[in-house]
C-alpha cells in the first residue's frame, strides 16, 4: 500500500466536495452509510454499459460475463475475510438481511421451546428484533449480556449466564453507538467451551479493522457493504460449512432449486441454497472494488489516521462545558456519541447540518442501549478514514455555536 495522504484519498470520493446549505459538507455520518470511490461508482457504471445480465442461468456471452464477475466478487470477499472455502459466503442485502437468513433457517432447525439465544444490552434492533421474532414462534427466549458504564460487556457475568440451554450467542464486533469494540474472539472462544455457536455482527467492524473468520473462529458474521464504502443492497453472511450444509432454506425460488417438480424439489449446493431469485448483480460484483479499494489503503493505515481523529475528537469536545461522552471504552473504533446538559440532540443536529455538517441523532436503532443510559438519544459523529482534524474543528466549533444558541 502507498503512504496515506488523506487530501489524495479524498478526490477518490466526489461527494465529499459537495456543498450543503451553502457550506462544505463535512460529513461524519459514516457508521449510517459511508461515501463511494470513484473506482465503486464507474464499476456500476461499467456493468450496466457493459455486462448488465442474469447470472447463473444464461448459455449467451454476457450471462456468462455477469456470472464470472459475481463469482470472481465472491472470492474476493472469502479473500478479504479469510474463509477455508468460497462457499461459505452467501450474498445478501445487507447485515439485516444475514441476521434474519440466519434467525429463520437456523432458527428453525435449531432452536426449540426452552431454548435460550444470548444477545447484548449495545445491539442494533437488527440483532435484536429478529430474535424476538423467533422467540416468539419457537418458545425460546432471550438473555443479555450487561455492560458497564462505560459500554464494556461484562465477560464474567456472560461466563455465569452460559448453560446448555443457551444454543446461539449474538453479537455486534463494534457497537454503532458507543464505538465499543468487543473481545469477540474471547466470547467465541468461551462459547464454544459451552459448544455454543456464535455469530458476529460485524457491520461497524469491517470497514475498521481486519477479520480473520478462521482466526476468530466464528460460526456466522455478517457486514453490509454500503458501510464499507460499497454499494447498497448488497451484504454478506458467512457461515461456516458445517452449519450452512446443515440449515434448511431460507427463501424459496429460482436459483436456489436443483430439480422441481409439484411432488418433491432438492436443493441446489452452497452457497446458492441461500440465494433464491435474481439478487443485487451490480452490487455484489462491485463490493469486489470497495474492497480493493479499502486492501489498497491498508487497515494499518485506516486504523492509525481514524485512531487519530478519535483520540483528537474526544479530546476536543470535552472541552465544551457540560459536554458528556457515551461510550468510554478503553477498546474504541472512531465513533463518538455525545450528549450535552438538557439540550435535545435532534436541535444540535439540525445547527450542525445548517453548518454543513453531516452528524446522526436520536437513539440509532439502539433503543434498550438508550434505556440503560436513561436518555432519549445522543449526536453521533463517525469518522472514516477520508476525515481530516480540521473537520473535527468545525465539528467541535459547531457544537460550541449551537449549544450558545441553545442554552
Ligand atoms: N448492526 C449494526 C451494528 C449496525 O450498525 C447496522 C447499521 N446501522 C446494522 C446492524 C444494520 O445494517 P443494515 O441496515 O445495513 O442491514
Amino acid at each position: 500500500s502507498t503512504e496515506f495522504k488523506v487530501e489524495m484519498i479524498r478526490k477518490d470520493f466526489p461527494l465529499l466536495t459537495t456543498t450543503v446549505h451553502g457550506k462544505p459538507l463535512v460529513y461524519l455520518d459514516n457508521a449510517a452509510t459511508s461515501q463511494k470511490p470513484w473506482d465503486v461508482i464507474k464499476a456500476i457504471e461499467n456493468y450496466y454499459a457493459h455486462q448488465n445480465s442474469n447470472i447463473h442461468r444464461g448459455v449467451h456471452y454476457l450471462s456468462q460475463l455477469a456470472t464470472e464477475a459475481y463469482e470472481e466478487s465472491r472470492k474476493k470477499v472469502a479473500q478479504f475475510i479469510n474463509t477455508a472455502h468460497n462457499h461459505e459466503v452467501i450474498f445478501t442485502k445487507g447485515t439485516t438481511d444475514g441476521i434474519n437468513l440466519v434467525a429463520s433457517s437456523f432458527g428453525r432447525k435449531f432452536i426449540h421451546s426452552g431454548d435460550i439465544i444470548m444477545i447484548s444490552t449495545m445491539e442494533h434492533h437488527s440483532n435484536i428484533v429478529p430474535w424476538q421474532l423467533l422467540s416468539e414462534y419457537s418458545g425460546a427466549s432471550l438473555s443479555v449480556i450487561p455492560i458497564n458504564e462505560k459500554g464494556e460487556l461484562l465477560l464474567d457475568q456472560f461466563k455465569s449466564m452460559l448453560n446448555k440451554k443457551v444454543k446461539l450467542v449474538c453479537i455486534a464486533y463494534v457497537s454503532n453507538t458507543l464505538g465499543t469494540v468487543n473481545p469477540v474472539k474471547k466470547i467465541i472462544e468461551i462459547s464454544h467451551q459451552y459448544n455454543i455457536p456464535v455469530l458476529i455482527d460485524a457491520a461497524q467492524a469491517i470497514q475498521h479493522l481486519p477479520i480473520d473468520v478462521q482466526e476468530l473462529d466464528c460460526d456466522f458474521l455478517v457486514f453490509s457493504g454500503h458501510k464499507m464504502y460499497g454499494p447498497t443492497g448488497i451484504g454478506v453472511l458467512y457461515g461456516k460449512e458445517k452449519w450452512l450444509e446443515d440449515m434448511p432454506p431460507y427463501q424459496g425460488g429460482g436459483d436456489m432449486i436443483k430439480t422441481v417438480s409439484f411432488d418433491k424439489t432438492t436443493y441446489n449446493e452452497l452457497p446458492f441454497k441461500f440465494e433464491a431469485g435474481t439478487p443485487n448483480i451490480e452490487a455484489g460484483i462491485c463490493l469486489a472494488n470497495a474492497i480493493a479499494y479499502i486492501k489498497n489503503i491498508g487497515f494499518d493505515q485506516i486504523h492509525r489516521h481514524e485512531h487519530e481523529l478519535l483520540e483528537y475528537a474526544t479530546d476536543e469536545l470535552l472541552k465544551i462545558a457540560g459536554l458528556k461522552i457515551i461510550g468510554t471504552a478503553a477498546h474504541k473504533a472512531s465513533v463518538i456519541s455525545f450528549i450535552v446538559d438538557n439540550i435535545h440532540p435532534y436541535d444540535i443536529g439540525l445547527i450542525l447540518d445548517k453548518l454543513g455538517i453531516a452528524v446522526r441523532t436520536g437513539h440509532h436503532c439502539t433503543q434498550p442501549l438508550m434505556d440503560f443510559y436513561g436518555i432519549a438519544g445522543t449526536v453521533r459523529a463517525s469518522f472514516a478514514f477520508y476525515n481530516t482534524k480540521e473537520e473535527v474543528d468545525q465539528l467541535v466549533s459547531g457544537v460550541k455555536k449551537a449549544v450558545r444558541m441553545l442554552s
